[in-house]
């Protein structure tokens, strides 16, 4: 088992763990990053997302260029329950290849000295007295030791290193409950018809909401709380919720359409084959 000595450890090489890995590095810090997949992947499973042009310039980070700015929306629409009063405003925003922001911040943290280890997995923490000094990893069949005088835990949901921290008055370990947890479901339409409001849509009561995609075509999101008792573990909910309970906020999302527009009926079926009904 080897044993590894850094400044600080980072656990994620999500956008989190990445830019902070970047900045530390900037200023000196010899800094770790542990992700438990491959860093090509990271972002694959949402695709295409969006981020207000002003947090580029607010967090220090070089604007996207094409391919990995895929368009540029600037008009909302945020929608009442009821869909009688709305709010229209403007917030320039790149909608963004997420796979390919991930590799260009994991290069800016690695030019800036960082290191970026893949396939390793954090399965222990190294508390000694009370204090966490380190993590166990294991990286393909082999074990391996990281100590480091700061371990940040940007793992997301999970929070694998702030969930095995010992119990103590100074630390928040709960796990997020799945009362606490959505899952997020989006699809890309090229063929949905009907006359849909422009720029971005969102219906926070229904937790959906619809985009203009990448040339002619529409992403529509929703998000569904998990099950109140879940049984086994998240992956085997997310299965289990999708894809009828994704259905179902999605037909929410265009039956929300619908009543915004009573002129332009789209069925929950027909928005499905994204035509609409005569
Ligand atoms: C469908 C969908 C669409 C979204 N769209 C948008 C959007 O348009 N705009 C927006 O701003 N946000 C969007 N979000 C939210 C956004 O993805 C998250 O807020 C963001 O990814 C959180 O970043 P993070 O770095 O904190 O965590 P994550 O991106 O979750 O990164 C955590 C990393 O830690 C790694 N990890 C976990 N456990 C371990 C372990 N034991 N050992 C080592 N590594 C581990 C994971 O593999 C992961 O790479 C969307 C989310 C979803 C699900």
């Amino acid at each position: 088992m080897a044993g590894i000595e850094t400044d600080v450890l980072i656990v994620g090489a999500g956008t989190a763990g990445t830019y902070i890995a970047w900045k530390l590095a900037q200023r000196g810090f010899s800094c770790t990053v542990l992700e438990k997949d491959e860093l090509a992947n990271l972002g694959a499973s949402i695709g295409p997302f969006h981020m207000e042009e002003s947090a580029f310039d607010r967090f220090g980070i070089p604007r996207p260029a094409e391919p990995e700015l895929l368009h540029e929306i600037t008009d909302m629409t945020t929608w009442s329950p009821r869909f009688t009063s709305s709010l229209s405003f403007s917030l320039p925003t790149f909608c963004m290849d997420k796979p390919l922001f991930h590799q260009r911040l994991h290069g800016y943290a690695r030019e800036a000295g960082a290191e970026l280890v893949e396939d390793a997995e954090v399965v222990e923490l190294l508390v000694d007295g009370g204090m966490l000094r380190g993590v166990r990893t294991k990286i393909g069949g082999e074990e391996a030791k990281w100590r480091a005088r700061l371990v940040i835990d940007t793992s997301g949901i999970n929070g694998v290193v702030r969930t095995r921290m010992p119990r103590s008055v100074w630390f928040e370990n709960y796990a997020v409950s799945a009362r606490d947890t959505i899952f997020v479901y989006m699809e890309t339409w090229r063929d949905l018809q009907g006359e849909l409001p422009g720029g971005v849509n969102s219906f926070p009561y229904y937790i959906g909401w619809s985009a203009p995609g990448p040339g002619d075509t529409t992403s529509s999101e929703s998000g569904r709380a998990a099950r109140p008792k879940p049984r086994g573990e998240r992956t085997a909910r997310c299965s289990r919720t999708f894809p009828s309970k994704a259905r179902l906020s999605a037909a929410l999302a265009a039956a929300s359409l619908t009543v915004a527009h009573p002129g332009r009926s789209l069925t929950t079926a027909s928005w499905w084959q994204g035509t609409r009904r005569a």
